[in-house]
């Protein structure tokens, strides 16, 4: 496993970092505070292809290698974990067609979703059903040619905005999963304000009110909803989200870089003091080990090796962990000045809180790890 980036993905790097400083990290605070994404900016990312990443060039995306479409989560996450969750939710979508969905389905929607102009949501969490996932309570009824569906969506990224809807339902007791569009009759969505982080990822409640969906748009068969549309989605999220964690540290470890070396107490530059020495050295060593997870992960996708949902949920879980930590004491070593809106840092210790919860719980993440942990052990020892 060659840990060095190619000169085409240093290349990559730098053309999404630059793209980060010009576009996205100026406005940041600005669309947080705004609790909004401009369409502008939306339209932006396809342009550059970003949205398209993960899309294979044949669907109109740039199929970008696993380490380069990291770095691109990476870079974005930098910039603002809002709108790494449009990269992540739209790839999320992209990805449950590329693998689930019929020709036609690919055909019709993968151009569209990779250049923004048209943009996905994922609709699995509900009032009342969050971690446990396949008990969704959305039901879908076949009629005729159609399927009939009702339900509540809840905190659904970017249904603002969406145009196309990814939906998780019961039909006939089996998780089922399909495509909705917006302009359906009986479709409406509410937006969520006040949100702790993510707060211009334009979250929504989706209603779902006696919905004519054609046979077409279902996703998989009946009965894949969960086990295999959802979990493709979800492992391709986990992967998003953790990528986005290392740029968010790297944004709380440069803003405290910054900060202790201009900040000065007790005669000296807070850089000067060995306890704030000891934050910046914890930040440094786990972001230079959740990389190493991260890249581990790349490369296992890129050869399809089988381990590679587990090593994502460990990366994911790690990640989000670390993030969480490092955004801490970024704002301790801002002191007063990291609880106001002057500086960045309480959008990261905020937005980094978010990480631990989607794409599947810190808790979920645990689980999934722990079993894994027994059954490889189990094997271990029938082998002796
Ligand atoms: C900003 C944001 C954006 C989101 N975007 C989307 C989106 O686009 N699409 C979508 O479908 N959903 C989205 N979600 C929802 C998210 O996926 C859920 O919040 C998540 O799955 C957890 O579900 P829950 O919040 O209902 O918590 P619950 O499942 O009710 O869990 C509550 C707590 O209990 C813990 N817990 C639950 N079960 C167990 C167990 N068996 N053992 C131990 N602990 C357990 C959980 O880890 C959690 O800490 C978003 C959420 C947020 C905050």
């Amino acid at each position: 496993m060659d840990l060095g980036l190619t000169p085409e993905q240093i290349k990559s790097r730098k053309r999404f970092s630059d793209f980060v400083d010009e576009y996205i990290a100026p406005v940041a605070d600005q669309n947080d505070r705004d609790e909004e994404t401009p369409v502008e900016l939306i339209k932006k990312l396809g342009e550059q292809g970003f949205l398209g990443a993960f899309i294979p060039e044949e669907y109109g995306g740039k199929g970008m290698d696993m380490v380069t479409a990291g770095l691109l989560c990476e870079e974005i996450g930098r910039g603002s974990a809002s709108l790494l969750s449009l990269l992540t939710i739209n790839g999320m979508v992209s990805q449950a067609i590329l693998k689930w969905g019929t020709r036609a389905q690919k055909e019709h929607w993968l151009p569209g979703l990779a250049t923004a102009e048209k943009v996905a949501a994922f609709g699995v969490t509900e009032p009342d059903i969050g971690s446990d996932a396949k008990s969704v309570e959305t039901t879908a009824e076949l009629s005729g040619n159609s399927y009939i569906l009702n339900g509540r969506k809840k905190w659904i990224s970017y249904g603002q905005v969406a145009d196309l809807f990814l939906i998780l339902a019961q039909c006939d007791g089996k998780p089922t999963t399909f495509l909705i569009e917006r302009d359906t009759p009986g479709f409406s969505t509410t937006p969520i304000t006040g949100l702790l982080g993510f707060r211009s990822a334009m979250l929504a409640e989706v209603q779902i009110e006696g919905c004519r969906v054609p046979e077409e748009n279902l996703v998989g068969r009946p009965g894949f909803g969960f086990s295999h549309v959802t979990n493709v989605a979800l492992d391709h999220g986990r992967y998003c989200v953790g990528w986005g964690c290392l740029g968010l540290a790297e944004a709380c470890l440069q803003a405290s870089l910054s900060y202790t070396s201009e900040r000065k107490q007790f005669g000296t530059n807070l850089r000067g003091h060995q306890l704030i020495q000891e934050m910046i050295a914890d930040m440094i060593t786990n972001i230079k080990a959740t990389r190493l997870l991260c890249y581990h992960a790349a490369y296992l996708k890129e050869t399809g090796d089988p381990g590679m949902i587990m090593e994502t949920s460990i990366m994911k879980y790690f990640a989000s962990r670390m993030v969480n930590k490092i955004a801490n004491d970024a704002v301790q070593i801002h002191g007063a000045h990291g609880c106001g809106s002057e500086y960045s840092v309480q959008r990261y210790l905020r937005d980094a809180k978010i990480m631990e919860i989607i794409e599947g719980s810190n808790q979920m993440q645990q689980i999934i790890i722990a079993k894994s942990g027994y059954m490889n052990f189990r094997l271990e020892k029938r082998k002796k």
